[in-house]
């Protein structure tokens, strides 16, 4: 999707602290880290928001969470814990219109 910096990132024309790549997903570190871990996990293929998400979408993010249980265990957290956010409009603050999962740890979390 022209002009999508998650977009970008994918097709490598904007550099980022990349940990994991597959055929459809990848995951990097937060520009912003709000904690110790702060990745996120993007679905190659351009989904603005889960508001989005048809049953093309459905196949685009099947699979995610394992990947994201595989991230937790590369970072060493997943038994001190984590948590996965998924922001989806204004209210919840989502900034980048591409579906991603924040993976969220290394410190204590405050509860929701
Ligand atoms: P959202 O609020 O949309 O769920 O979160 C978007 C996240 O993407 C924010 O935490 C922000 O710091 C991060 N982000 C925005 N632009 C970039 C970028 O160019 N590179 C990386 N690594 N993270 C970004
Ligand atoms: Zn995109």
């Amino acid at each position: 999707m022209k002009g999508c910096i998650f977009c970008q990132i994918v097709a490598g024309e904007i550099p980022a602290a990349k940990l994991y790549e597959d055929d459809r997903f990848i995951v990097f570190r937060d520009i912003n880290p709000l904690y110790r871990v702060h990745l996120l996990i993007v679905p190659k293929r351009h989904i603005s928001s889960v508001n989005e998400v048809d049953d093309a979408g459905n196949e685009v993010l099947h699979g995610i969470f394992g990947v994201a249980r595989r991230m937790a265990e590369k970072e060493g957290v997943s038994e001190s814990g984590y948590r996965l956010v998924v922001n989806a409009g204004k209210d919840a603050g989502q900034v980048v219109m591409h579906v991603h999962l924040h993976l969220l740890a290394g410190e204590p979390l405050r509860p929701l």
